[in-house]
């Protein structure tokens, strides 16, 4: 099995000692992986800015590469201006730039509406300070008009100064290879790093697909469905499951993996060992 050019992996900030315990575990048993970086989530509306840096710099501490996500939605440019400083100071050098999901009730409107925005703004105050990386939808944003659209807007993201992209996740490599095709005809030529979401549990991943207009196969969802209340087979299932999606995407060129970690690391170093990928 080749191995992938650039692996990384997200996280999302702790709340609790224990959960930053936990975290760093976590982080310890996939760095043999050698991954390029750690992403750190940002909640809804800024409501997790402290953790995301908190656990940014824990990590960056520690000699690895960090990139914190920073979403727009109900953000002032001011607040934004603030948080790059910091980044800068501190030595950061990745973003992954988003809108944000649209906080429940009500909530300012901010400066920025879309991620494009942002990636201009990020852009005009810093240069090419930050390595930036967006989001692309191979099955497309739930929100987008049209598959059409919102290659249009990927696409103004790019433009705007974005030198990656981490796909939403997906279990459908024929979704990602024609939303590559439909990208580089329009003259987009960042790589586009798909976004890996292990099985880690069948409701919980119903759910999220639901929002994020991810789409679980039929065949896939009746055999997760079977497994019923037994836990420890549904993930062996579904680790088999992402091997071959993951070489599925290497042999056809994606130009790294993506590991949605949701702070667990087992079964991710279980896939990545079947993979066959270098340890250091
Ligand atoms: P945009 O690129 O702004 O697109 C949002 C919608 O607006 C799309 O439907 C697009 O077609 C449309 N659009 C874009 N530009 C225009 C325009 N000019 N006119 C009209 N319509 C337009 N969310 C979080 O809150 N925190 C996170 O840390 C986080 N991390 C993520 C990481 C990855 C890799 C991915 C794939 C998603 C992540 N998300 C996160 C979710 C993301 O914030 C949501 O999917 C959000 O709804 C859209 O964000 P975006 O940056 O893709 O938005």
């Amino acid at each position: 099995m080749k191995a992938a050019s650039v692996i990384s992996f997200e996280f999302f900030p702790p709340k609790t000692a224990e959960g930053i315990a936990k975290l760093r575990a976590a982080r310890e048993q996939l760095a043999v992986f050698a991954p390029k970086f750690f992403s750190v989530t940002f909640g809804a509306g800024g409501s997790t800015r402290d953790r995301t840096m908190e656990t940014v710099l824990d990590i960056h501490e520690q000699g690895y590469e960090a990139a914190p996500h920073l979403s727009c939605i109900s953000a002032d440019k001011e607040e934004i201006r603030q948080l790059l400083k910091q980044y800068q100071e501190k030595g950061i050098k990745r973003l992954v730039a988003l809108r944000g999901d649209i906080p429940s009730g009500e909530v300012s409107a901010g400066d920025f509406r879309y991620a494009s925005e942002l990636v201009e703004f990020i852009r005009a105050e810093t240069g090419d300070w930050f390595q930036i990386e967006v989001a692309a939808y191979p099955e497309f944003h739930p929100e987008s008009t049209s598959p059409t659209s919102d290659l249009k807007y990927f696409k103004r993201k790019v433009d705007a100064g974005a030198n990656a992209a981490i796909t939403q996740y997906f279990y459908n490599a024929d979704a990602y290879f024609q939303f590559l095709d439909q990208a580089e005809k329009l003259g987009v030529s960042i790589p586009i790093v798909p976004g890996v979401m292990p099985i880690y549990n069948f409701t919980q991943l119903a759910r999220f697909s639901s929002v994020c207009g991810a789409e679980i196969p039929r065949w896939l969802r009746l055999r997760l469905q079977d497994y019923g209340d037994d836990l420890a087979s549904m993930r062996a299932f579904g680790a088999d499951v992402m091997v071959d999606l993951c070489e599925q995407l290497l042999a056809g060129g994606a130009p790294g993996l993506h590991f949605y970690t949701l702070n667990q690391a087992g079964i991710i170093s279980g896939i990545l060992d079947q993979l066959g990928l270098d340890k250091h």
